[in-house]
């Protein structure tokens, strides 16, 4: 398995994407393994791009998400698949009219993604 693509909880790949967006942020990424700070249930598999806070998630680095199978998801929120709480909502970040979930600070914790072997 190389530096650049690994495998997701679901059995697929994924090949971290290298593109204008991630350019413009000076052309490293890394991978978040982002959890919600009051149950630590796991939320995203996130591929950042650049330096700083984690302020918002765009949702074509979004690698992947986990859901919770008995209950709704509403695509508008970003939620803890199992306590609820509010962690992100949609958002278009007009500078790039890229679509987005807007993060409540406070309500994820972040750590380096190791894919499980
Ligand atoms: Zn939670």
């Amino acid at each position: 398995m190389s530096r650049e693509s690994f495998l997701l909880p679901n059995g697929e790949g994924y090949r971290i994407k290298s593109d204008e967006y991630s350019r413009s942020r000076g052309g490293s990424s890394e991978m978040l393994d982002v959890r919600c700070a009051r149950c630590s249930t796991k939320v995203l598999i996130y591929q950042k791009d650049g330096p700083g806070h984690l302020k918002r998630c765009y949702s074509d680095r979004i690698a992947f998400r986990f859901v919770n199978p008995d209950k709704e998801s509403d695509e508008a929120l970003l939620q803890c698949p199992q306590c609820d709480q509010m962690i992100g909502r949609r958002m278009i970040y007009k500078p790039e009219s890229r679509e987005a979930y807007g993060l409540v600070p406070g309500s994820f914790s972040k750590r380096k993604y190791i894919p499980e072997k």
